[in-house]
């Protein structure tokens, strides 16, 4: 079936269905194109509440689909791709926390949304990396854990000066870890080095990459960011490539660049048109939460957002 046809037929069931598509800003170009909205997981959660759909087809990763059905218990939440996992969430069982907890009984646990459901709920508070800033400087406490993002945890402490136990000390995400390491930004910033180029990054990247940049942020918080830069200089893109294609269509008067064409999320990637057309077709997959683990996450989430209000 081409393209153009598949897009039609989902079209076409989203309006039988009473159904929105929500895309991650890592998506592939086509998945983007056809989604209601397009942003990061926090934008992302908050639509799927907002939105007066009966069905939610989420393109992203396990772990977002999952808070999308948390937070709306009373809509259909499908996954397209149930293999679409998150490798950074795997770096932290639920038993891990549970063992640091016994090991620092008095720092509260942070956990970045990047993580399993089951860990979520063995924490106090859930962030995503555009806040995850403000809830530990709001906290009262001088010591807190922080996972599973090694990088994420360090560019935390450094920017709120608190001491952060990192769990575990090792948790990465292999794009930003690898694609977009040192080697990669510095062979960017050599090759575009006659267009006066700005790198702006995502904290996932390591602390010598951060270094090197102009502004960190998360995704949403990247995407305003080039409102700011002046126009004459290349933007240089250092996270997942499907960024660049997000950024090239809200600002396309901008030269925008990634780091790394290769810098690919391979989970996200696996969501394509025909798997939506599948997914809206059969009512597949469908993500069911346990009511209890649902509400306990529910109560964190809930939690963590009015510390970031005050
Ligand atoms: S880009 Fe990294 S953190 Fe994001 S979903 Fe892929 S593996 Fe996980």
């Amino acid at each position: 079936m081409r393209l153009s046809e598949i897009a039609r037929k989902i079209e076409e069931l989203k309006k039988s269905r009473r159904a929105v598509i929500l895309a991650h800003n890592y998506q592939i170009p086509e998945v983007q194109d056809i989604a209601d909205y397009v942003g990061d997981s926090l934008e992302l959660a908050v639509k799927a509440i907002e939105c007066e759909a009966d069905v939610i087809i989420f393109a992203g990763v396990s772990f977002m689909a999952e808070m999308a059905a948390v937070l709306n218990p009373d809509k259909t939440v499908l996954h397209p791709e149930p293999d679409a996992r998150c490798p950074l969430a795997d770096f932290l069982p639920p038993s891990m926390v549970r063992e640091y907890r016994s090991k620092y009984p008095k720092a509260p646990v942070v956990l970045y949304v990047n993580s399993l459901l089951e860990s979520k709920i063995c924490a106090d508070y859930v962030v995503t990396s555009a806040a995850a800033c403000r809830l530990v400087s709001k906290l009262e406490d001088e010591v807190v854990m922080f996972g599973p993002d090694k990088n994420l945890a360090n560019y935390v402490e450094e920017v709120t000066g608190k001491e952060i136990i990192v769990l575990p000390p090792y948790g990465h995400c292999p794009v930003h870890e690898y694609a977009l390491s040192i080697y990669y930004v510095n062979k960017a910033l050599e090759l575009y080095e006659r267009e006066d180029p700005v790198l702006i990054v995502h904290p996932e990247v390591s602390k010598d990459v951060r270094r090197l940049a102009s502004h960190v942020g998360s995704t949403s918080q990247m995407l305003k960011i080039i409102e700011e830069i002046d126009k004459k200089r290349t933007i240089l893109i250092g996270t997942e490539e499907g960024l660049t294609y997000r950024a090239r269509r809200l600002h396309n008067d901008r030269r925008i660049v990634p780091v790394n064409p290769r810098a690919v999320c391979i989970d996200m990637k696996k969501i394509s048109l025909l798997s939506i057309l599948r997914s809206l077709e059969r009512l597949k997959y469908r993500v069911q939460i346990d009511p209890d683990k649902a509400r306990k996450a529910r109560e964190i989430i809930e939690t963590s957002i009015e510390i970031m209000r005050r």
